[in-house]
């Protein structure tokens, strides 16, 4: 795909640049996370990140666009979610088109099978091609982990958060859809605790991004959901968490005075950022995503963007 067919992103204000674009010719492009590629240290440097340089060059990592693939209308064209009416031939042929620009072939992906929960699961060469290639045994899956090189973890996103690790010293990863129910519940604090019974893994040794999602201003939601927040975070709104929506002018047919009109914005990203400090993941080795999914809604799929009339993204980690 040509540079020139890319529509301009539109980065989060005040993040840190942690996202590039990578446009190989004649592929389709993939966004890469700047803290977790083979930068040299002057790179590093530049860019005003912490990277030690190469630790993680062990992984290939990629999160997919909208872009270079085949499937039409509101999937178009790079699609991956597979419960919405997009043909299964396209979504593969897709994972194949996508495992050509990262270099892992399709046979060697699991896909999650997400459905709000926090279940983890350990895959190994048993589970390769799961989900993609041929069926999968397992359900309700909301993360998965592996220390087995070649084994290509993906999981489905279009607003909710997806959660990258790796552990730099057992060589082990993880990567976690976490919505708002996985955030509140906790996937992230599930995912580390996984990894260190399986693995040994110190979370001290944990590098994490978290990945494209929704952003707090396209991110509203009720009471009902501000109140399971406010429960977990006592702080939500000192830490920016939750933000209260001025409702000046708004329901103003509704005189009875209750906070059930009350609207807030979410922002889940910051909320996963807690989790992974309360979870012993250092803070200088967590970094965030400066894009949103429904601020680019030509270049990445959102649920809220489109009102649900869309296709899915896709995270993929795997060790080499
Ligand atoms: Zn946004």
């Amino acid at each position: 795909m040509d540079k020139a067919d890319i529509p301009k992103i539109k980065y989060i204000e005040g993040r840190e640049r942690t996202t590039e674009l990578v446009c190989i010719p004649g592929k389709a492009p993939f966004i890469r996370f700047i803290p977790f590629s083979n930068k040299t240290k002057s790179e590093a440097e530049n860019t005003g990140l912490t990277i030690e340089s190469g630790a993680c060059d062990f992984v290939i990592h990629g999160f997919s666009t909208r872009l270079g693939g085949v499937s039409e209308g509101i999937f178009s064209s790079m699609n991956f979610a597979s419960n919405r009416g997009d043909a299964p031939e396209n979504i593969l042929e897709n994972f194949r088109i996508m495992g050509e620009s990262l270099g892992i072939p399709a046979e060697s992906m699991v896909y999650a099978k997400q459905t709000h929960t926090i279940n983890v699961l350990h895959v190994n060469e048993y589970n390769k091609g799961m989900g993609v290639t041929r069926e999968r045994d397992f359900n309700d899956i909301d993360a998965l982990v592996t220390d087995t090189p070649g084994v290509c973890l993906v999981a489905g996103f279009a607003d909710c958060i997806p959660v990258f690790f790796i552990d730099t010293k057992r060589k082990a990863i993880g990567l976690a859809h976490s919505g708002w129910r996985g955030t509140v519940n906790d996937i992230i604090y599930e995912t580390v605790k996984k990894m260190s019974e399986l693995f040994g893994t110190d979370p001290g040794d944990i590098r994490a991004f978290v990945g494209p999602g929704i952003c707090a201003e396209h991110y509203e939601v009720g009471n009902d959901v501000a109140d399971e927040f406010k429960n977990k975070y006592p702080d939500a709104e000192k830490m920016g968490i939750l933000r209260k929506k001025d409702n000046t002018g708004i329901d103003s047919g509704n005189m009875s005075g209750g906070s059930s009109g009350e609207k807030y914005y979410l922002d889940l990203t910051l909320a996963c950022r807690d989790n992974l400090i309360n979870t012993g993941v250092p803070e200088d080795k967590v970094f965030l995503s400066d894009i949103c999914t429904c601020c680019n809604p030509e270049l990445l799929h959102s649920h809220r963007f489109t009102k649900g009339q869309r296709g899915g993204l896709c995270g993929f980690l795997m060790i080499r």
